[in-house]
């Protein structure tokens, strides 16, 4: 399996900003090669191998597009071929799934090289806190060696990245070879599967009813920084803007969110560690797909893809330590009773869950978790005959099920509200009242 390690990039100023240029001109190749395939008949679309072709003729035509390395330009093709991929296999898993966009300056913001003569690396830099390392048609460069980097041949691949803060980094992928199996579907017992619901970026909920505040508890996560970097920023709200003492507080509020990036990360580590050492199955809601289409920089956004990240890196362990990792659509695993499976459409104040057809009630978050956890459950159960621990942890159904109709249910919950708070607020009173 694929392991990747990241490293922070020292680019001195020539060299960056020549790199930034020939990651740019890799963009206009890759908007060129993305407008060539859309652009071919349907039926003979251009194949990573017929567009790696092409590449002479549009170097010819435009010269710019030979300044860069020709073997990063190949990458950057090949990644258009593994997204268009990826967008299928989603189609096909019944997703609705756009087409690959057109990439503005900024959005394209990595060179990618996977053959090991492409690149070298010098360890005798004199510090052993840096390695230099140097990559075709850029220069040599510092990186922060954290951890060991590894000698030239041994990555399969180096991507050189520039990250929306201004800073570089490196990542070196590897290819590890002894992993666990993971454990056969019939001897998992129920109690080794969780679900996990997803929350605000450091926030998780689990089946079990693990929430962050318990997780604190045993030292998972920490939740100070947060009301640290409230504060400086509530001092900066205070400051007369551009003094001063204004543009001190504004860096003593970019320390405190840098901690916080820090403490997410370390938190995830933790977090994902902890979930595959402790289970066989892990269930989460399925996000992966956002950052790659989206490039927007709402708030949402930069959750999922620091969940997003949080799954790469869960995957990543459960193959390590033989843990079964099962990604479910998100849609309506809040709405659903994770005891009746009617929907019951909540506002996000509403942090309880309370089923109107079968009376079950369940902390919000642990109900979806429970969903989550359900979900994934079918999910690896699926297409077997034999009669599984996996099934028998799937909660059971009542006939209630069939006998309710969930969208009268639904209906009917939020009329008594209406009346009531003005709101969709479903409570059992109104329900009560409705019926
Ligand atoms: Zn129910």
């Amino acid at each position: 399996m694929k392991h990747t390690l990241r490293f922070r990039a020292y680019l001195a100023d020539d060299v960056a900003s020549e790199a930034w240029r020939h990651i740019d001109i890799l963009r206009q190749i890759r908007n060129h090669a993305v407008r060539h395939y859309y652009n071919s008949d349907y039926n003979d679309r251009p194949s990573d191998y017929d567009q790696h072709d092409k590449l002479t003729e549009w170097t010819d035509r435009w010269p710019t597009f030979a300044e860069p390395s020709q073997h990063a330009a190949q990458q950057a093709i090949s990644q258009i071929h593994s997204d268009l991929e990826t967008l299928q296999e989603r189609r096909n898993e019944g997703y609705s799934v756009g087409r690959l966009k057109w990439q503005g300056t900024g959005e394209f913001r990595s060179l990618s090289y996977n053959q090991p003569r492409r690149w070298n690396a010098d360890h005798n830099t004199g510090d052993d806190r840096f390695v230099r390392l140097r990559l075709e048609k850029i220069s040599w460069f510092k990186i922060r060696a954290e951890r060991d980097v590894p000698p030239t041949e041994d990555s399969d691949e180096v991507i050189l990245k520039k990250e929306t803060t201004g800073e570089w980094y490196v990542s070196l992928v590897t290819t590890v070879e002894d992993t666990s199996e993971k454990p056969p579907l019939s001897e998992i017992e129920p109690e080794d599967c969780v679900g996990v619901d997803l929350g605000i970026t450091n926030y998780i909920h689990t089946s079990e009813n693990l929430s962050v505040d318990t997780l604190e508890r045993v030292g998972l996560a920490e939740s100070d920084e947060y009301d640290r970097y409230a504060r400086e920023q509530r001092k900066l709200a205070r400051k007369e803007h551009g003094s001063a003492n204004w543009e001190k507080q504004r860096q003593s509020v970019a320390r405190a969110k840098r901690t916080i990036k820090r403490k997410v990360r370390d938190y995830q580590h933790k977090l994902t560690t902890w979930l595959v050492q402790e289970y066989d199955v892990v269930a989460v809601e399925d996000l992966d797909v956002k950052p790659m289409l989206e490039t927007s920089q709402s708030a949402k956004n930069k959750q999922d893809a620091a969940w997003a990240r949080f799954i790469e890196l869960l995957e990543y362990k459960a193959d390590l330590h033989g843990t079964h990792v099962e990604k479910v659509k998100p849609e309506g695993t809040t709405k659903e009773c994770a005891c009746c499976g009617v929907e019951t459409a909540k506002p996000l104040w509403v942090r309880e869950h309370s089923c109107p057809a079968c009376g079950h009630e369940d902390d919000r978050d642990l109900n979806a978790a429970k969903n989550i956890l359900t979900r994934g459950l079918r999910q690896l159960g699926a297409g077997r005959s034999e009669e599984t621990p996996v099934q028998t942890a799937l909660p059971t159904f009542t006939p209630q099920r069939e006998a309710v109709d969930a969208k009268r249910v639904v209906e009917a919950g939020s009329s008594g509200i209406v009346r009531k708070t003005q709101s969709s607020m479903m409570t059992r009173d109104s329900v009560s009242r409705t019926t």
